[in-house]
């Protein structure tokens, strides 16, 4: 670190991962778009200074079909280890999809890691449109990396196939929101900073001190209420519990003889235990795991139990909404007398929120039994593209 630099511009660095088995003319073609890519940003974003760096490894992954949940995990420990703020991994090997037909790339904004597969261009188009359509992919995917949304009339465009169409450039107002954002990042790292703790505990709390709103953000912005649609047993668990739950007497008594006041702490509390139990029953507090104390490592983590709590959160909402639709359907005098009420009405706000309670936690159980790369991949993809 003693190299003095005499350029003042905040740095921003780049990694591309190459599997050091690709053949030469793959090598070629990713230094070419390394070279272009680095001269449109320095055209583009002249106040940064752009550090690239192609990364040949022989330790890349090699089970076929590529996973990419493999790949950005092992593509944002390389990140660390090589202090890069960015990096893409790229193969010319096709990736496993997940949640849609094919997939071309997969960005991270977690990790601030993305994956690039060529394999659909190469074997598609003709060799003059192959290069266009790698350099558009890997635009769109550092632009999802820099927090932007999809657009219909710039490079943001989700595809289907990226054949090199145009547009192949982001919109002067997506540039506007990436230097915006790159300015955020280009901020000394906190270990660098002369504040760096001395233990785990003081490190996360000057972390949230220093990034909370920015941490908040990306959580919101993590569209986590995808998490249910994208898990079949999760919610099929918390559905068939549910269907039970309203068929027993005992669940309604129970909730006559449980206070209101009550019901609101067993409700944070069962929020947070679910939460816990599937974020290391899946094993999640290993992401990141490279080392304890560096930002990005302890922002990852941080933004990922988030997103967790409040992907529970908002599954309970939609839970509590579906039971308050189910109970003023059914017939008041019967549920009035399974919950042992006499003459009186039938508290439905009250109930709705125990049974959602109640499938929360046996949401938190089939949490437990989905794929372990499923439900990681939900909560660490921005998207399959
Ligand atoms: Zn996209």
């Amino acid at each position: 670190m003693a190299d003095p630099d005499p350029d003042a511009r905040p740095q921003v660095a780049i990694g591309f991962v190459v599997d050091a088995a690709e053949n030469s003319e793959i090598q070629r073609r990713l230094q070419w778009l390394q070279e272009v890519i680095r001269q449109d940003l320095e055209k583009d974003f002249p106040e940064f200074s752009w550090n690239f760096r192609l990364i040949l490894r022989r330790d890349f992954p090699g089970d076929r079909p590529l996973d990419p949940l493999v790949l950005l995990e092992f593509g944002s420990e390389l990140k660390i280890e090589y202090r890069l703020d960015f990096l893409l991994v790229l193969t010319s090997m096709p990736l496993m999809a997940r949640f849609d037909q094919t997939v071309n790339g997969v960005p991270s904004n977690m990790l601030e890691t993305g994956v690039v597969s060529m394999a659909r261009p190469l074997e598609n188009l003709e060799p003059e449109r192959v290069d266009r359509a790698i350099l558009a992919l890997c635009r769109h995917i550092l632009g999802h990396l820099w927090g932007l949304d999809h657009d219909e009339d710039s490079v943001m465009r989700p595809r289907e196939f990226w054949n090199g169409d145009e547009p192949l450039d982001w919109s002067p107002e997506e540039k506007r929101q990436i230097r915006h954002y790159l300015r955020d990042i280009a901020d000394p790292r906190l270990e660098e900073t002369t504040q760096a703790a001395s233990t785990a505990w003081r490190f996360y709390a000057l972390l949230l001190r220093r990034e909370g709103l920015s941490l908040a953000r990306d959580i919101v912005l993590f569209r986590s209420w995808r998490m249910m649609l994208h898990l079949g047993r999760f919610t099929a668990a918390t559905a068939v519990s549910i269907i039970f739950l309203f068929l027993s007497a005992e669940a309604w008594e129970l909730g006559a003889a449980i206070r209101s006041s009550w019901l609101d702490l067993i409700l944070v509390a069962v929020l947070f235990m679910a939460t816990l139990s599937i974020y290391f029953g899946q094993n999640l507090q290993e992401v990141g795991r490279a080392d304890r104390m560096m930002e990005q490592a302890a922002r990852s983590r941080i933004v990922l139990f988030g997103t967790l709590l409040v992907g529970m959160a908002s599954f309970w909402i939609n839970l509590f909404l579906i039971s308050l639709g189910i109970i003023a359907i059914l017939p008041e005098q019967v549920l009035a007398g399974w919950a042992g009420l006499g003459g009186q009405p039938l508290p439905m706000v009250h109930f709705s929120k125990l049974m959602a309670t109640f499938g929360i936690l046996a949401s938190s159980l089939g949490g437990n039994l989905e794929e372990e790369h499923d439900l990681k991949a939900v909560l660490i993809y921005t998207e399959e593209t």
